[in-house]
């Protein structure tokens, strides 16, 4: 670098973190000197800082402490508000703060009319300014951790985040003294934090990331291919998040209430409010163990309450939401024009992916070869909760050196929507010994270009001549038919949740093949020698050029041959 010029003034140093904001909690993050990902814990030990302003005479509250204002003071508790940034106050939703400051109109933007100062005055305060002020809570708190004043950030946001949306965001943090180095999507921040453990493994996979926060579900399908990401397909619901289990749970424990006390608690907001808090408690605690109790003080009438409720009634009363977000994954998977064998992991993101049956619904759903990355299906899955905010800040470690121009043209569409390859390249080896060939892929479909694929073969045994054919190859699903087992007269399940009738009804087995299209190359080499190994490189150019060489490992020579695209 060169000496800072005389009268040039030095642009302050840069102390990057990892922001993820979600409508209802947010996580801030930092990557430590060896490189690892960290989660940072507010002052009140929070790690999942929920996205709440509370203000009680003039008093600023943020967080949990915010968030248990909601039952005495929701008038003046802003929640859930991420959404509403950078949105026309037609087009939102105002269910999810139908508790709390209600969001209004107010002119071109949405605000919240609340007495945030000493004086009894209702104020007007714009989500946008509400956003300043959660960004500058977060980034205090990261600096008092630091013990260095944090001044830009990378922020995780969902992919279906508009242009207008990501100014806001960017608008907001900056004038909460927070330069917004970049946007990265939640999918792929996901990815990232799993992709940046010393133990993963870079291979060509198809990743299915399925985040589900607390009153929203994403799923994206995404390509990982020699360390690129693509999204092929994204899908959206809000009907079906943490929410729901929660009403679940309210409506319950209110009929338990109504059956021995006569009176709804959910009919008095401040009753519901703190019904709300403990079941959404309660729900939680069934993620770890079989049973959770339930306790409400004076919950209406000065009466308390106090119940318990175990995991398979809960999973029994909460069926239909767990399959519906089994459905948004297979709607995000179609959209992709992929079956579901073609997917190799899934990433559980977002609180509520901590709930066991939500994973072993996915288990079910998906083949056997397919990797559930979630608390209850792998010991070293990722905390679900902290996966955005870790990929948030590996990313903002990653490019917190670039200049921004560099940024700005590494996130350019022209840069980022690179051509992609429609069908699979692979290679079929034939010798004396298999006429046929057996298709392996090299390079997969949707590999983003200019790239480029090695691959080892056996040749025979007893050494020979070999020919590698370079075909292109289209995944198909062949499905066989298998004859049911029968027990007295009962279809062969462990699955009690679906009822099988007595029907003899064959089982279908899907498996995924290979159909072998055109053949672009093919190559001779003569006289491999006995237990030999053929390398096969495969070079597809960004003019979808594909340059061929194979050779024997360890000898000399080989062949190279160029086909145009
Ligand atoms: P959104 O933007 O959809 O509102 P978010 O990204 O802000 O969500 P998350 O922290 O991902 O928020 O998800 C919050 C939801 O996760 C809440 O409904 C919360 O109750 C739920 N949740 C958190 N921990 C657990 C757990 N251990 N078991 C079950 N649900 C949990």
């Amino acid at each position: 670098m060169s000496a800072q010029q005389d009268g040039e003034v030095a642009s302050p140093e840069v102390h990057a973190i990892g922001i993820s904001f979600g409508n209802s909690n947010s996580s801030i993050a930092y990557t430590s000197s060896e490189g690892k990902a960290e989660v940072i814990a507010n002052e009140e030990g929070d790690r999942y800082i929920p996205s709440v302003l509370s203000y009680v005479k003039g008093e600023e509250y943020h967080g949990t402490q915010a968030k248990s204002q909601l039952v005495r003071n929701n008038e003046n508790t802003v929640a859930y508000f991420r959404d509403y940034l950078g949105k026309d106050f037609d087009s939102l939703d105002p269910r999810p703060c139908h508790a709390s400051a209600h969001a209004k109109k107010h002119g071109s933007t949405v605000a919240f009319s609340i007495q945030d100062t000493e004086s009894e005055a209702h104020n007007a305060v714009t989500v946008s300014e509400i956003t300043t002020r959660h960004i500058r809570r977060l980034a205090s708190s990261a600096s008092d951790f630091m013990g260095k004043k944090v001044n830009a950030a990378v922020i995780s946001v969902p992919t279906n985040f508009t242009e207008t949306q990501r100014e806001a965001l960017t608008q907001a943090s900056k004038e909460a003294g927070v330069e917004v180095l970049q946007m990265i999507s939640e999918p792929t921040a996901a990815v990232l934090a799993y992709d940046a453990r010393s133990e993963a493994e870079i291979k060509d996979k198809i990743i299915v990331v399925a985040d589900f926060g607390g009153t929203r579900s994403d799923v994206a399908v995404v390509a990982s291919r020699g360390g690129m990401y693509s999204i092929l397909s994204t899908s959206h619901d809000y009907e079906t998040a943490g929410a729901q289990l929660d009403q679940i749970l309210i409506d319950h424990f209110a009929k338990e209430f109504i059956k021995k006390n006569k009176t709804d608690p959910r009919q008095n907001p401040k009753s519901l409010a703190k019904l709300k808090l403990e079941a959404e408690a309660t729900k939680k605690s069934l993620s770890l163990g079989g049973n959770a109790s339930l306790n409400v003080e004076s919950i209406a009438d000065g009466v308390d309450f106090a119940s318990t409720v175990n995991r398979t009634r809960y999973e029994m009363l909460a069926a239909k939401v767990f399959a519906s977000f089994t459905r948004i994954i297979e709607d995000a998977v179609r959209k992709a024009d992929l079956d579901i064998l073609d997917i190799d992991e899934v990433i559980l993101s977002g609180g509520t992916s901590h709930t066991p049956r939500i994973s072993q619904n996915l288990q079910r759903f998906f083949s056997s070869k397919t990797r559930i990355l979630s608390p209850s299906t792998l010991p070293t899955a990722i905390d679900p909760s902290s996966l955005a905010a870790r990929g948030a800040a590996i990313q903002a470690s990653l490019i917190s050196e670039f200049d921004k121009e560099d940024i700005e043209q590494s996130t350019h569409p022209m840069v980022t929507v690179t051509p992609h390859l429609r069908n699979a390249i692979g290679i079929m080896v034939v010798t004396d010994d298999i006429k046929k060939g057996l298709f392996t892929a090299l390079v997969e479909k949707e590999t983003a270009v200019p790239c480029k694929r090695v691959g080892i073969f056996a040749a025979p045994r007893e050494g020979g001549d070999v020919i590698v054919k370079v075909c292109e190859g289209a995944r198909d699903i062949k499905i066989t038919k298998k004859e049911k087992l029968k027990t007295n007269g009962k279809a062969a399940s462990d699955d009690s949740d679906l009822d099988s009738d007595n029907e003899e009804e064959d089982e279908e087995v899907r498996e995924k093949i290979w159909k072998v299209g055109t053949v672009l190359a093919e190559a001779a080499i003569k006289g491999v020698k006995k237990g030999g190994k053929v390398e096969v490189t495969v070079h597809v150019g960004a003019d979808l050029g594909v340059v061929v060489t194979a050779r024997e490992v360890g000898a000399k020579g080989g062949v190279r041959g160029t086909l145009d695209k």
